[in-house]
């Protein structure tokens, strides 16, 4: 039976009235979920129910897990928007909608459009917390696929490895990626994971011994050393990573070092290099294979160093060495920084520079440093701004034009871009100011050759009209229906207009 302890035993601090909120959400939530059921078979609530144990275990604010409990309410559950608003506020309401938009995108495996699909999810988000719900409630819905329809199931776990597993790497979740990458795979290719998974079992066997053999040292060493509140654990690589891995390298496991590594977590960076001192001491480092990305951090974030060591008894063994903070920040990433009121609590500065700007622009307001809000007396005094997201406005400052710092956040993913859906809900990518032509001719040169007529948004509209962001375009073809020569000024793209041209050369030969 879902509790709504387990939630609140996996917040970080808890007030009385956090707690009051959450329960407030759960009871709601279960309530409206009453009698629904799970392609499992099991109520329905347990689908939020553990869609924000995730958010909490992430260190979400009070406000996102409760909206993560709430997140099907609406669309599910068949309850209004004004009863939403009027029960739990504007903020939880605007990231229930949220969530609710992201779901209606759908993949169905264009390549091409990945990216898009991927920018446009970050741009129509608009708060990052919205992001992050839809991945936990992705994560849930990944550990229960095998009770979805077989048809499905492999759009949904293709959908996981190829738009959110991307975005939570982005993020810097590199857990959850990873879970989720792991989730998908066996869907997706199959044969591949039976394939790998063989693999891994025997190379684990081989190595699991002497890799206890290095941890019992280890803690032995550190006692000796008085490295005080050192974490040594192990960790076995993610499948589909390890998968990745073994097609760059011809399937050749002798060349993969990383599938078992020990992981030492410290308290400070200082001793971080006296652990990489003890380390190198007692097992001979592979050359060439140290990396230290505290000193350069990896372009999603990741911090940590690494080492690869020879057991001494025929294993290679790779070491990671990192602080709490960044062992967090790892497994976390972005998510561990949304945390408003631990970021006020601790003054922690984030060291993601430039990487993360992007995201800064889509915290949410109450978040945003006073200089960039849009509100001109805002009560909100500098002073109380997490330090990390100060920092991140910074790196703005010498160039800093607060109406140029707006238009950015309006445009940045939408520049010189239009977002446009076929009725199936295929993204189309299309430069600015594009016509329903060039649209067609972006699906196929047949499709442009033959457009009858076009609707945009289910009325017809003529083919000269610019396609704006969400439009939903649907061509209508007929046999005999031929380019004209004023298509050549409707169109924008290259693509349409060598099509109407050769479609026009074509028709005069004859
Ligand atoms: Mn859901």
């Amino acid at each position: 039976m879902q509790n709504v302890n387990d939630i609140i035993e996996l917040m970080r601090s808890p007030t009385a009235s956090d707690r009051a909120l959450v329960t407030k959400a759960f009871d709601f939530s279960k309530l409206h979920h009453e009698g629904q059921k799970r392609f499992s078979g099991e109520p329905y609530f347990i689908h939020p129910f553990e869609t924000a144990k995730n958010l909490a275990r992430l260190g979400m604010d009070v406000t996102t897990i409760s909206a993560g409990l709430l997140h099907d309410v609406v669309e599910d559950g068949h309850v209004s928007t004004e009863e939403i608003e009027k029960e739990f506020g504007k903020e939880i309401l605007f990231l229930i909608e949220g969530v609710t938009k992201l779901g209606k995108l759908k993949y169905r495996g264009l390549e091409r459009h990945t990216e898009s699909l991927q920018k446009l999810f970050v741009a129509m988000s608009q708060d990052l917390r919205v992001l992050i719900i839809k991945l936990t409630d992705r994560m849930h819905n990944m550990q229960t696929l095998e009770f979805v329809p077989e048809e499905k199931r492999k759009r949904i776990a293709m959908e996981t490895l190829e738009i959110y597993a991307p975005l939570a790497y982005r993020l810097g979740m590199s857990k959850l990626k990873g879970d989720l990458e792991d989730l998908a795979f066996p869907y997706v290719y199959p044969k591949e994971f039976e394939k790998v998974k063989k693999v891994i079992e025997e190379k684990s066997l081989e190595t699991r011994e002497s890799l206890e053999k290095i941890e019992t040292q280890l803690k032995e060493e550190f006692i000796k050393e008085k490295i005080v509140g050192a974490k040594v654990d192990t960790r076995v690589k993610h499948l589909y990573s390890l998968y990745l891995k073994l097609e760059r390298k011809d399937w050749d496991i002798e060349k993969i070092y990383d599938i078992l590594a020990i992981r030492i977590v410290v308290p400070t960076l200082t001793d971080c290099y006296r652990v990489l001192g003890i380390v190198h001491g007692l097992w001979r480092p592979l050359p060439g294979r140290i990396k230290d990305y505290t000193a350069v951090p990896k372009p999603n974030g990741y911090k940590s160093i690494h080492t690869t060591i020879f057991s001494g008894d025929g294993a290679i063994i790779e070491v990671q060495i990192r602080t709490d903070d960044m062992h967090r920040d790892a497994e976390f990433g972005i998510a561990s920084h949304l945390s408003y009121k631990e970021a006020v609590a601790t003054g922690r500065i984030s060291q993601y520079s430039k990487n993360f700007l992007w995201i800064a622009k889509l915290l949410p307001n109450f978040a945003r440093p006073t200089s960039l809000s849009d509100e001109k007396n805002s009560n909100e005094s500098p002073e109380t701004m997490p330090a990390w997201i100060k920092q991140l406005a910074e790196i703005h400052a010498e160039t800093f034009d607060p109406k140029e710092f707006l238009n950015n956040l309006k445009t940045d993913f939408f520049e010189h871009r239009v977002f446009t859906f076929t009725p199936q809900g295929d993204v189309i990518d299309l430069p600015l100011n594009s016509s329903p032509i060039d649209f067609a001719y972006s699906i196929h040169s047949d499709i442009g050759d033959h457009i009858a007529g076009v609707k945009v948004n289910g009325k017809m509209v003529s083919l000269d009209t610019p396609l704006k962001n969400g439009d939903i375009v649907e061509v209508v073809t007929k046999k005999s229906s031929r380019p004209s020569a004023k298509w050549l000024e409707m169109a924008k793209t290259t693509v349409a207009k060598r099509h109407i041209r050769n479609a026009l050369e074509n028709q005069n030969k004859n």
